[in-house]
């Protein structure tokens, strides 16, 4: 059993956590303090009960504990590949370059560029997976903070910041759509607008699929939300996601926000798998 068990002390920065995960960023006071008091006060017992564990190394006391944290493999953007992103593809990269292009049926890669914070390996697989299949909200502050350090500069004057739409399956079956909750934690980081631009039909999951699957699975899959439509926006939108496995997802998604009106779409994952 946990320390915060063993004391009896209420872990406030796992009840903070818990409190403020899935909630949008306030600011000032809030007019419902009493429900504020309610609820950090079920957060104490949940607490109690159900002490706070690294999803990384199950230390208690964080959902994502500092030391697993930093231990995370960060994308070298130096080595990376200036266009897609892959990391060490600054020179030679395998992802975009013209046959892996044919194999995803296009010419060139439809947003300008993608960048990502990790490589996907065990650790941060356990990131995304312990946040999308096991309803860990609270990772997505984490997984946007470092999301947040890898957006240049200039990304920061994009329209907003938007996400791939979950299927209404999906949202129902975890109980949130995970993805426009990453999307508005990095737009809360970065001070932009969180706009859920796209929508989604039927499709399947992707994660059971191969590279070919994928962009065949993927194909019109986007289409602008009302009362938005088409060709109802401009400028540029930052679309976040929480992995980029062949680029299938993010291809799609950039066709559909480019047809909304959009002139450019720049990309950002937590993860990359490479
Ligand atoms: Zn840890
Ligand atoms: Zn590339």
């Amino acid at each position: 059993m946990g320390d915060v068990v063993k004391t009896g002390v209420c872990n406030t920065a796992g009840a903070a956590e818990r409190a403020t995960a899935g909630s949008p960023p306030t600011t000032g006071r809030t007019p419902r303090m009493r429900h504020a008091c309610l609820a950090a006060a079920g957060e104490c017992m949940a607490e109690l009960l159900w002490p706070t564990r690294c999803i990384v190394c199950d230390a208690a006391g964080q959902v994502l504990c500092d030391a697993c944290a930093r231990s995370l493999r960060f994308v070298d953007l130096y080595r990376a590949c200036p266009r897609c992103g892959a990391p060490f593809g600054r020179l030679v990269c395998t992802e975009c370059n013209s046959y892996s292009m044919r194999d995803a049926g296009r010419s060139r890669l439809p947003f300008r560029q993608c960048v990502s914070a990790v490589v996907f390996d065990e650790r941060s697989a356990r990131i995304v997976r312990g946040r999308k299949d096991n309803g860990e909200r609270r990772l997505a502050h984490h997984m946007a903070l470092a999301m947040a350090r890898v957006v240049p500069l200039e990304w920061l004057g994009c329209a907003c910041v938007t996400s791939v739409p979950s299927t209404k399956a999906a949202v129902r079956s975890r109980g949130f759509d995970h993805a426009y909750e990453l999307a508005r934690e990095l737009a809360a980081l970065l001070g932009m607008p969180c706009q859920p631009v796209l929508r989604t039909g039927q499709g399947f999951d992707q994660r059971a699929l191969a590279r070919r699957q994928r962009f065949a699975n993927m194909e019109g899959r986007f289409a602008a939300t009302s009362p938005g439509g088409q060709g109802a926006w401009d400028g540029c939108v930052l679309l976040a996601d929480d992995v980029y496995t062949t680029g299938a997802t993010l291809m799609a998604a950039s066709d559909a926000l480019l047809e909304a009106g959009f002139s450019q779409v720049r990309c950002v994952t937590f993860a990359r798998v490479y």
